[in-house]
């Protein structure tokens, strides 16, 4: 069985995300995608993430109506960083010998992957199904490996007219280039919308995480703090309200 692990903060998960997946499914023929929202992830520097419970209950109802979409648990309950050598080991360890593993990626993030931990070998573990955008050339793809994988400068050079498309054999890995998934947004860019306004959210997101994106109030100007503790505060409040309120009535 062919499969691939398609990792990411997914906060929150979104259209860009689910037309990579479905592309690479059908492309592919991937009979099951596990969508790994990352616990504690490595690369996002010092941005307050949303929960993991919100992160994951978005992605189970984006991938809920695609039998081949799975929402993953396999880095919930780590509290140290997640680095993907790891993930895709730990989910390699719980496949048939018969299965086959992609690591599905955007290629803004594959052109990170030289800053990861232990990226030749994690490059060695699968094949790789990077999604292209256009604008980007097999040089930034090959510039992107690591040292020890890097192409010498002068194909690197040849390499800089041709598009990021087709397929490219390295001696540990292979990477195919997915083509044709024009989906320009971001988490980031949805973050920013729904601080503003929550009206136009379903352009971007399925409409049931729209949905569960209003009813949690997340990425309003106040979710940085989470809502329990919102909760306590205000009771706090009142309380202490009440408390100089009584106060006053016995002076
Ligand atoms: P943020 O804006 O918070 O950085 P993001 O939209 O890039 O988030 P992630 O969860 O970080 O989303 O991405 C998970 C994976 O999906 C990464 O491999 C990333 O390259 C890819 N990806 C994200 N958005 C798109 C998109 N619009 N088209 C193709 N791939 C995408």
């Amino acid at each position: 069985m062919k499969l691939a692990l398609f990792g990411g903060t997914f906060d929150p998960v979104h259209r860009g995300h689910l037309a990579v997946a479905h592309a690479a499914a059908q492309q592919f023929e991937l009979a099951t995608i596990f969508f790994v929202p990352a616990n504690v992830p490595p690369h996002k520097g010092n941005r307050p993430l949303t929960s993991f419970p919100h992160r994951y209950a978005m992605l189970a109802l984006a991938t809920a109506e695609d039998q081949r979409f799975v929402p993953s648990l396999l880095e919930a309950d780590s509290t140290e960083p997640n680095y993907s050598i790891q993930t895709v080991r730990r989910l390699k360890a719980s496949l048939k010998k018969s299965d086959e593993l992609y690591f599905l990626i955007g290629i803004d993030a594959f052109l990170e992957i030289s800053t990861w931990r232990q990226p030749a070998q994690l490059l060695n573990e699968c094949d790789f199904i990077v999604a292209s955008r256009p604008g980007y050339s097999l040089a930034d793809v090959g510039e992107a490996l690591p040292e020890t994988l890097r192409p010498a400068p002068a194909v690197l050079q040849a390499l800089r007219k041709q598009e990021a498309s087709g397929t490219i054999a390295l001696p540990s890995t292979t990477i195919h280039l997915l083509s044709g998934v024009n989906e320009s947004v971001s988490s980031t860019q949805i973050r920013v919308a729904a601080a503003k306004s929550v009206r136009q959210l379903s352009r971007h997101v399925p409409e049931a995480v729209a949905g569960y994106i209003k009813k949690e109030r997340l990425y309003s100007s106040t979710s940085a703090q989470p809502k329990n503790e919102r909760a306590k505060n205000s009771k706090v409040l009142s309380f202490r309200r009440a408390h100089i309120r009584s106060h006053k009535e016995q002076e």
